[in-house]
């Protein structure tokens, strides 16, 4: 039986700065059959090798965009390295009323405003072992010069500063070691009383079995 079918769906709100290993972490996540799926943003970006439309994102042009945000359709959205990344209310609505449990990597700004207006999200902040390990990661891609990894590096430390409201910190020394941190904080906030008070009504219902 699946008692995710009995309460409300979980935002699970993930955010890192450049080169913490985010992205290969949340795939984990979503690989290793938690019970969680991967809430899929819009974007301005242009589709990088290999990203698929509605797969990886939905990629769309400015101007639907920002109509989109005159019509109220996100739940959050942002500029993030000169692009818009937003999150479509009706897609988190849907899942949160079906039980279904979602994976949000968005940035701190997006973050920041889901936790307005969905208290009951989990925020987790993905960190690097340390700057060092940060440098090491974004010099080691070697796709980029060195006035984008400067201001990689720049954005890292703004990335980090917000990192104090979130609920949990989790350091990405080792994938596997940190992915396995993430499945037990979706576990114990899974059984959160205030999200499975549920499970005591036939407990407390009387002439029930
Ligand atoms: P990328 O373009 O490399 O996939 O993502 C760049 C950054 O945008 C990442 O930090 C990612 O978490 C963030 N991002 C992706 N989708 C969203 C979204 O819907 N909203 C916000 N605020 N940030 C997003």
């Amino acid at each position: 039986m699946n008692n995710l079918k009995h309460r409300e769906g979980i935002l699970f709100v993930v955010s890192a700065p450049s080169g913490a290993g985010k992205t290969s972490l949340c795939r984990e996540l979503i690989d290793s059959s938690v019970d969680l799926r991967q809430s899929i943003s819009f974007t301005t970006r242009e589709k990088r090798g290999g990203e698929r439309d509605g797969v990886d994102y939905y990629f769309i042009d400015t101007i639907t965009f920002q109509q989109k945000i005159a019509a109220g359709e996100f739940a959050e959205w942002a500029e993030v390295h000169g692009h818009l990344y937003g999150t479509s209310l009706q897609i988190l609505n849907a899942a949160t009323a079906q039980g279904t449990d979602l994976l949000l990597d968005i940035d701190c700004q997006g973050a920041a405003q889901i936790k307005s207006n969905y208290q009951q999200g989990v925020f987790i902040f993905i960190l690097p072992p340390d700057y060092a390990e940060l440098e090491k990661r974004l010099r080691g891609r070697g796709t980029d010069d060195e006035i984008v990894i400067q201001h990689r590096l720049e954005n890292s430390r703004q990335e980090i500063s917000q990192a104090f409201w979130y609920d949990y910190l989790v350091v990405n020394d080792d994938i596997k070691s940190a992915r396995d941190k993430i499945v037990a904080i979706l576990t114990a906030e899974r059984c959160r009383s205030h999200r499975t008070v549920y499970l005591l009504d036939k407990f407390t219902t009387k002439g029930e079995k």
